[in-house]
């Protein structure tokens, strides 16, 4: 029994977001911060435990931790050792923004997240400032090189790429890559119903990256079959690799491999969709198993083909934090 839907696409990839909260307030994002409204509390340790250890049963080898912010969550560390110990789990990874990277990589390596991606939206201190509304550039990058000696391998860095705002820091992204392992993506900022004017001023597309690429004797990577919809490149001379992820490229959703999880324990089909199918219910007790996976296996089938971003239907989406992008 796999998880797969009407156009071929099966499904081995689950992004579990952990918390709405966040502490950041990235402008394209959550601007004026976190608010806690009255309403029903995130998943708790063991309804997360129930709806990973269904997704795994169904096929699903890799869980991303998001949120939010996850790592704001005072169970954190147990939800990773939780999820970890699933047999069936081959990869845990978390996204985070980095604010506790410095202090608490080598814990959560130990605790079994092995894949990891930072958001760092600047390498400038005052325009990551300006951006997330903390100054906390420094640290973070200090954060990434504490991960790769504590055993990471690779660390991707997502940049989300905005016109006027961090589009003339390509040259120090790519750098980066350099001599370490990291993985520098760049994402087109995507719009959200919160936020249709900052969408409107700041987007532009990823083009103008892959044609600086190409001239610089970057060259694209082989995908693997189950790669997902991220278009990496490798240069010789670097050690890492740089990404483009662009989601409003044409077929950018044929290789759509993943599916969401909301804390409030909604699947998402698609980032852009209407409203998730809720599963709370389901998670109540270890004995709803079975009625949970026939639940999930009939509604996966209900993915659409494709988002409508280019239409400028949004879905429900009103910002990521809600899904953990
Ligand atoms: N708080 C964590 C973080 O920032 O890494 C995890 C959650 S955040 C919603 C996940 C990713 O979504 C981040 O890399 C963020 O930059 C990206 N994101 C959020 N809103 C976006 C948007 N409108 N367009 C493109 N990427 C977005
Ligand atoms: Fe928080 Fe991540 Fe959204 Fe920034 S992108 S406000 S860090 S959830």
């Amino acid at each position: 029994m796999h998880l797969s839907d009407g156009f071929g696409r099966s499904f081995k990839y689950l992004r579990f977001s952990v918390t709405e909260a966040c502490n950041f307030r990235c402008s394209y994002c959550l601007p004026d911060g976190y608010r806690k409204c009255a309403g029903p509390q995130p998943l708790n340790l063991d309804e997360i435990r129930r709806a990973a250890t269904a997704f795994s049963q169904l096929g699903i080898h890799k869980i991303r931790l998001t949120g939010g912010e996850p790592t704001i969550r005072k169970d954190f560390d147990t939800i990773v050792r939780t999820i970890a110990q699933l047999p069936q789990v081959e990869k845990l990874a978390l996204t985070t923004n980095g604010y506790r990277l410095a202090e608490r990589a080598g814990d959560w390596f130990g605790a079994g997240i092995r894949g990891l991606n930072v958001s760092l939206d600047s390498l400038d201190p005052g325009r990551f400032h300006q951006i997330t509304g903390h100054n906390r550039c420094n640290d973070i990058l200090r954060g990434i090189d504490t991960a790769l000696e504590a055993g990471f391998e690779q660390v991707k860095i997502n940049a989300v790429y905005m016109k006027g705002i961090n589009d003339q820091e390509l040259d120090a992204y790519i750098k980066l890559a350099q001599s370490k392992p990291l993985s520098v993506r760049f994402i087109e900022l995507m719009e959200t119903g919160d936020h249709a004017s900052f969408f409107q001023k700041h987007h532009i597309p990823t083009d103008n990256i892959s044609a600086k690429l190409a001239q610089e004797g970057w060259t694209p990577k082989l995908k693997a079959a189950d790669a997902g919809p991220a278009k990496d490149y490798v240069h010789p001379d670097y050690k890492g690799s740089i990404g483009l992820i662009a989601p409003y490229a044409k077929d950018f959703c044929k290789s759509c491999n993943r599916l969401r999880f909301s804390s409030l324990g909604k699947l998402h089909l698609c980032l852009f969709g209407e409203f998730g199918v809720p599963l709370r219910a389901l998670l109540q007790s270890d004995d709803q198993l079975e009625e949970l996976k026939e639940r999930l296996l009939v509604a996966v089938k209900g993915k659409t083909a494709h988002h409508q971003l280019a239409n400028g239907v949004t879905g429900h989406t009103s910002n990521l934090s809600s899904i953990g992008g």
